[in-house]
């Protein structure tokens, strides 16, 4: 889908593609073509020789609701983009990758970004720099409420997400809103409502997390949670 390209013929697309810069003059090649200088301004853009879209082509694109992907440069529907800069395609194509490497320069960025945008979100307050994000990050791959390592939550998880049995607590948690492959741990907040800052801020898997919700106080999660990962992982394993 490139709208600004549309009944453009070859000739015009090899001339703009040959003449287009910044320094000359694009009302030259507008005349030469017998074009309008906002049609060749929107047809380097589609062509992606212009980055800036003038204030014209983005009310265009505003009008037929799309919006140019910053990774793959094609031309995708608003809705793809949510908060970001990238289509739904790159977007997992880039976490992928980012999240392949749970201690890279990257990883951090992001992870930080990202709570940073949730904590927006939920309108909590949001206190965590980098440096001491990075030590805590390291420091020891152990979920706070189940105790399991990033190893055996990610085999559970796993395994849950497979399953096609028919063991009722399995499905059950087999249908938990959200669990998702999460390949690290996840942030929780100890106190659901309140934000992100260093002494509210746990590791944990993303079972505990999901299952914890807003409902339970960290307290009450810490008792229960051993004792329900022990149940699930007899329920698949043994
Ligand atoms: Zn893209
Ligand atoms: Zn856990």
């Amino acid at each position: 889908m490139n709208p600004f390209l549309k009944g453009v013929t070859d000739l015009e697309l090899s001339v703009i593609l040959s003449n287009y810069s910044r320094t000359r003059r694009t009302e030259t090649i507008a005349n030469n073509l017998g074009r309008t200088y906002q049609d060749v301004k929107e047809i380097a853009f589609g062509l992606g020789l212009s980055q800036k879209p003038t204030e014209w082509t983005r009310i265009k694109m505003r009008k037929l609701g799309i919006r140019r992907c910053s990774l793959c440069r094609c031309f995708k529907p608003v809705k793809e983009f949510k908060s970001l800069s990238f289509c739904e395609k790159c977007r997992h194509k880039y976490y992928k990758e980012v999240y392949r490497n749970n201690s890279s320069k990257k990883f951090f960025y992001e992870r930080l970004k990202g709570l940073k945008r949730h904590a927006r979100v939920l309108g909590v307050k949001f206190r965590v720099n980098k440096k001491w994000f990075k030590k805590w990050w390291n420091e020891k791959d152990y979920c706070y409420y189940c105790g399991s390592s990033l190893f055996k939550y990610l085999l559970i998880q796993q395994a849950i997400l497979r399953y096609s049995g028919k063991n009722k607590s399995i499905i059950r948690f087999k249908n938990l809103h959200g669990l998702k492959y999460v390949k690290t741990f996840t942030v929780d907040r100890k106190k659901s409502h309140k934000g992100y800052y260093p002494a509210n801020m746990v590791k944990c898997c993303n079972i505990c997390n999901i299952v914890k919700g807003k409902y339970l106080s960290a307290a009450d999660m810490k008792k229960i949670a051993p004792a329900f990962i022990r149940r699930i992982t007899r329920l698949i394993f043994i």
